[in-house]
């Protein structure tokens, strides 16, 4: 008997937010993104739930390589480029679009020798301050690009800093618009937030929408909303089992540090989930659990392979019993938000996804 922990995918899911981005986002096509390992998902599980996607968005080659091998044969985007010359061959080979956001990745594609030319996605850091041309440079980049025979294509490409908080989109799309509105081609500005939030202004969308984190069913402006708020599903659900129980009295300690302390009679759950596993180890006292579908609490610190929780509102629970971290209940239906737990945490849905162990096997129903 395998220790009982699994991630489960749910395709079904997956597909169901990529429609709720549709519905926000009619008009433009959708790059799926991918990177990450599909934000911890899998590429190839992700697949299952994503292949109705426009395109998709992935950081290295080998998650291309992978999306290919699944006979992908729609766009895919390196999001920031490539890292080296001799990806450019690859590029080539993959069909793949590619990022350029600096000098160098210009000065690689003059001196790529290919009989394929490259469609490539000019990016302008229009306030993000990470990757991307300023836009008194941007023209010139524009200019040199277009007079390589080894570029076929150049679309524009920036990223919001703020779409999900009180500076939205606005600044950082006035600084876009001002330095691209006569350069031909097709742009590809929103992510989930600015989709999502953004989603009733027309421009903000652009041609190619660049939604992730939706995707995965996580809320991108949590706490202010809930994905419950945007009609999302959960793509993954982190799941376990009670391994031991305790009948603790009042006065009696959890874990290590003693960090909770029994007020009466308690009967406390071990699972088997830490830290090893990906979940958390800032996740304390009071971080919600589901047990046989009932939400109960974290007691005390998590440990490197197991956490302890309070069986008080489960009377039933017994060894074996379904425990749920993150997701959706396969026996009993609930649902516990990644984001909850999260911000627990202190940090996002984003991290807890990428963050899953390897040791933890990932299947998908
Ligand atoms: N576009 C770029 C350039 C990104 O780096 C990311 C993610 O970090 C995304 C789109 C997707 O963002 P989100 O997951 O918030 O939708």
């Amino acid at each position: 008997m395998p220790r009982p922990i699994l991630a489960t995918i749910h395709p079904q899911a997956l597909r169901h937010n990529l429609e709720q981005v549709r519905r926000a986002a009619p008009d433009a096509q959708l790059l799926c993104v991918a990177k990450a390992n599909a934000y911890g998902h899998g590429v190839e599980h992700a697949f299952q739930g994503l292949r109705a996607a426009d395109g998709f968005a992935v950081l290295e080659i080998a998650e291309a390589q992978r999306l290919r091998a699944l006979d992908w044969r729609g766009p895919i985007l390196l999001l920031e480029g490539v890292f080296e010359p001799r990806d450019l061959e690859l590029c080539s080979r993959l069909g793949l679009w590619h990022t350029v956001h600096c000098d160098a990745q210009i000065d690689w594609l003059a001196a790529h020798k290919t009989q394929v030319p490259h469609r490539v996605f000019l990016k302008m850091n229009s306030g993000m301050n990470r990757l991307g041309f300023t836009p008194e440079r941007f023209r010139s980049a524009w200019a040199r690009l277009n007079a390589l025979p080894q570029v076929e294509e150049i679309s524009f490409i920036t990223h919001f800093s703020d779409a999900d908080g009180p500076r939205g989109t606005a600044h950082q799309l006035q600084v876009f618009e001002q330095t691209t509105h006569d350069l031909p081609g097709e742009r590809s500005l929103s992510n989930s937030a600015a989709a999502l939030l953004q989603g009733t202004r027309e421009a903000v969308r652009g041609d190619w929408v660049r939604p992730g984190i939706v995707l995965y069913g996580s809320s991108p402006d949590y706490p202010t909303h809930t994905a419950d708020h945007w009609g999302l599903q959960p793509a993954m659900s982190l799941t376990s089992q009670i391994i031991g129980t305790q009948q603790l009295h009042a006065g009696d300690t959890v874990g290590y540090g003693s960090t909770f302390t029994a007020e009466g009679d308690l009967r406390l759950g071990v699972v088997a989930c830490g830290y090893a596993d990906g979940y958390p180890r800032l996740c304390g006292t009071g971080t919600p659990v589901l047990v046989n579908g009932v939400r109960t609490r974290l007691l005390g610190r998590v440990s490197m392979d197991m956490l302890c929780v309070d069986l008080t509102p489960v009377p039933d629970a017994q060894l074996g019993s379904e425990v749920v971290l993150w997701g959706r209940s396969p026996r009993h239906g609930s649902v516990l938000s990644i984001d909850e737990v999260a911000a627990a945490a202190g940090t996002v849905g984003y991290e807890l996804m990428c963050a899953v162990a390897a040791r933890v096997p990932v299947v998908s129903d």
